[in-house]
């Protein structure tokens, strides 16, 4: 996936260290490294059990036999309709994301965008950022572009700024969503948390697991927060790794004492490789009524699904519109 700049600086755990971890992921290592590549940061690994087979943040980035199984699943939110340029989703009529770069500074398995056809392009070209900047530039209705990814905190500082000051030129309002505070938090000082701050950008974190919340991504949320930036946090319900109410409220309560507001919990998106991760919606509900029973206010997410129809985020709810 490129020679990335936390990979050159070290900051990442070799291969044959998490095969000394898990010997027994030996056999499918590299066929599942090569249908989606596995990347663990140094900041993960000391938070994670490596070779504990059943530790909740061991399991988001350790490869796993069942990634192998394919059940043709490749568009799992249903964006392919909604593009109407490369690069730039469109299902809002106010919001639009633009997708800066498919590189991430972990890989996290059960991602919905881990579908890569094999030698395509990591980021978009000039060209195709002219592209969709035209297409912005002409889009009624729009208030909000969000950069994603892949994770935007994997770009060089000055193209992100750039990307940033392109949209805000056209005034509108600018969200980054990036799991690096969490997964490499070395990404976030108080430079850029300032450069965010005075560009008015809204942060949107990704956190699954309070362990998630080390001293060092603590202090990558702070230094954000302190400097004015307004951070949010998304979630995804994982099997084996926080489909316990316990695990979610105690989640949601730190992160908002850390004044970091839970903003969604989503049902995890069926993408081909990641059936592992799936959890029944009837036990969705059942875990998210649980959690509203103790929290609410600022410290209770909305429970939301983003279906393959491509019609956009909507609350889980029961009933028979739940093929989920
Ligand atoms: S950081 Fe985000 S985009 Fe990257 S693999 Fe994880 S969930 Fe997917």
């Amino acid at each position: 996936m490129g020679a990335d700049v936390y990979h050159r600086s070290g900051k990442m755990v070799r291969r044959d260290a998490l095969l000394d971890a898990r010997p027994d992921l030996a056999p499918v290592y590299d066929a599942v490294d090569a249908l989606f590549p596995v990347r663990v940061t140094s900041s993960w690994a000391s938070r994670a059990v490596l070779d504990d087979h059943a530790d909740p943040l061991a399991l988001q980035v350790l490869p796993h036999p069942a990634e192998l199984d394919d059940d043709g699943l490749d568009d799992p939110v249903g964006e392919k309709a909604h593009s109407p340029v490369p690069w730039l989703v469109r299902k809002y009529r106010d919001r639009a994301l633009l997708l800066v770069t498919k590189r991430c500074h972990l890989y996290c398995r059960y991602c919905f965008r881990r579908t890569h056809a094999p030698g395509e392009a990591l980021d978009p070209t000039d060209a195709e950022l002219d592209a969709a900047f035209a297409y912005l530039a002409g889009a009624e209705g729009l208030r909000e572009v969000i950069l994603s990814g892949g994770d935007p905190l994997i770009l060089p500082r000055r193209r992100l700024l750039g990307l940033i000051d392109r949209v805000a030129a056209l005034g509108l309002r600018v969200r980054v969503h990036t799991r690096a505070p969490v997964s490499f938090p070395e990404a976030v000082d108080p430079d850029l948390a300032r450069e965010l701050a005075g560009r008015g950008v809204f942060v949107v974190v990704h956190c699954n697991h309070p362990r998630e919340l080390a001293d060092d991504v603590r202090a990558s949320l702070a230094t954000l927060v302190d400097a004015g930036v307004p951070v949010l946090c998304q979630t995804v319900l994982l099997a084996g790794v926080n489909d316990d109410p316990a695990v979610l409220t105690d989640l949601f309560e730190t992160l908002a004492r850390l004044r970091v507001r839970p903003y969604y919990l989503h049902h995890p998106d069926a993408v081909t490789g990641n059936a592992h991760f799936r959890v029944p919606v009837e036990r969705g509900l059942a875990i998210y009524a649980a959690v509203r029973e103790t929290l609410g206010g600022v410290a209770l997410p909305r429970y939301v699904w983003d279906p393959p129809d491509g019609g956009g985020k909507r609350d889980v709810a029961p009933g028979p519109d739940r093929a989920i």
